[in-house]
């Protein structure tokens, strides 16, 4: 059996966040090819897509993000720019940053003996550490760990991307597009990224996504998504790293995780290099890591209470929430926190 240092389930956001830290022998496994498994309309703060060498993947960028609320447009003019990126580019430019080997077959099941054993559809591999950057399934804990995933606790969302020209973000709190949820339109070039998310989980969106486009006078093409969870959750099963939405990094009341998944992986990958080297135990690296991956809880908690609050505020009320916060002085306050998160 061939034996790595380091497996990584999972090669996007997180994994390969990881990954882009590890030297020496590492695998990272997915079911698909690196980048071709889009699920997200890839907008992120555009410090964190050049922070990992990935500029070249960019596709727009702008400040202005506006909030369609009781059928009135309110705008928040950001401080750090934001930006959308193309996915296949974005994951290719990170893994040829890493010195990992892939290999594209499912993980099925682990056993741990002094290594751990990970059985794939590609064969059986071993390792000393082992991460689990498997999105919102989390494969590896809820194996270790029956019940680790809060079902009740998973957002739901699509997009489509369509031939529609925008300058800036636009989140729509609009219960004629989508009830107990948000929609968005991302731009992206010539094109534009509309998708609705639930917060209940709820999954017959497709007829409210052709609502959304319509009144754009848009049609529906290629259609991705998926669930993502909301509930902060242990980094560490078994002495195994969890990272990403696997974790539950992707945030409440906004559905942004990118951001989180690059940086709780990194930190994560610079953990367990510290432990490959010999610097710390790998007792001391799972502690280090759980404690870096639990450190915003209470804000994290915060924006959870407002997922919430929002669904059983009126409309009229939420426009006028939305007006006071995006004074210049005040949305530069809660942008720095939000960021902080
Ligand atoms: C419609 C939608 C729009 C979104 N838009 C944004 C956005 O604009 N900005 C933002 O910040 N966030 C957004 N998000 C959230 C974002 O997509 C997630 O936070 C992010 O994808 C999580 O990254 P990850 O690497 O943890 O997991 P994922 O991106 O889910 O990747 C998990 C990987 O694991 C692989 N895998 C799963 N099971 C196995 C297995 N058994 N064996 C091998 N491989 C496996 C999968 O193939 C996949 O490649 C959006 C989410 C949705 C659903």
């Amino acid at each position: 059996m061939k034996e790595y240092q380091v497996i990584i389930a999972g090669a996007s956001f997180a994994g390969l966040s990881v990954a882009l830290k590890l030297k020496g022998k590492v695998l990272l496994i997915d079911t698909a090819d690196i980048g071709k498994r889009q699920i997200s309309a890839c907008g992120a703060p555009l410090d964190v897509i050049e922070g990992v060498g990935c500029k070249d993947s960019i596709l727009q960028i702008s400040n202005l993000f506006s909030l369609h609320v009781n059928g009135r447009e309110v705008y928040f003019n950001l401080k750090k720019p934001y930006c959308t990126f193309d996915y296949f580019r974005f994951c290719s430019r990170l893994y040829s940053g890493t010195n990992a080997e892939f290999l594209k077959a499912s993980v099925i099941k682990i056993e741990k003996n002094d290594l751990f054993v990970v059985h794939t559809s590609g064969g059986k591999f071993a390792s000393r550490i082992l991460v689990d950057a498997t999105g919102w399934k989390a494969f590896i804990a809820e194996k270790l760990k029956p019940g680790y995933v809060h079902r009740n606790m998973l957002s739901f969302g699509i997009e489509t991307e369509v031939p529609y020209r925008e300058e800036n973000f636009h989140f729509f709190y609009e219960p004629e597009f989508m009830k107990n949820g948000v929609s968005w339109i991302f731009p992206c070039g010539e094109f534009s990224r509309f998708g609705v998310a639930s917060y209940s989980g709820e999954r017959k969106l497709l007829p409210r996504l052709d609502v959304f486009l319509e009144r754009y006078r848009l049609r529906r093409r290629q259609v991705h998504g998926g669930f993502f969870c909301y509930s902060l959750k242990e980094p560490v099963v078994d002495n195994v790293f969890i990272v990403g939405c696997a974790q539950g990094q992707t945030l409440p009341l906004t559905g942004e995780g990118i951001r989180r998944c690059i940086k709780y992986g990194i930190k994560c990958g610079e953990i367990i290099m510290r432990i490959l080297e010999g610097e710390i135990s790998m007792e001391e690296g799972l502690e280090k890591y759980s404690r870096s991956a639990l450190g915003p809880k209470r804000k994290y908690s915060w924006l959870l209470r407002l997922q919430n609050g929002i669904l059983k505020t009126p409309e009229k009320n939420l426009e006028i929430g939305a007006r006071i916060v995006s004074s210049r002085l005040l949305s530069g306050f809660l942008e720095k926190r939000y960021l902080g998160i």
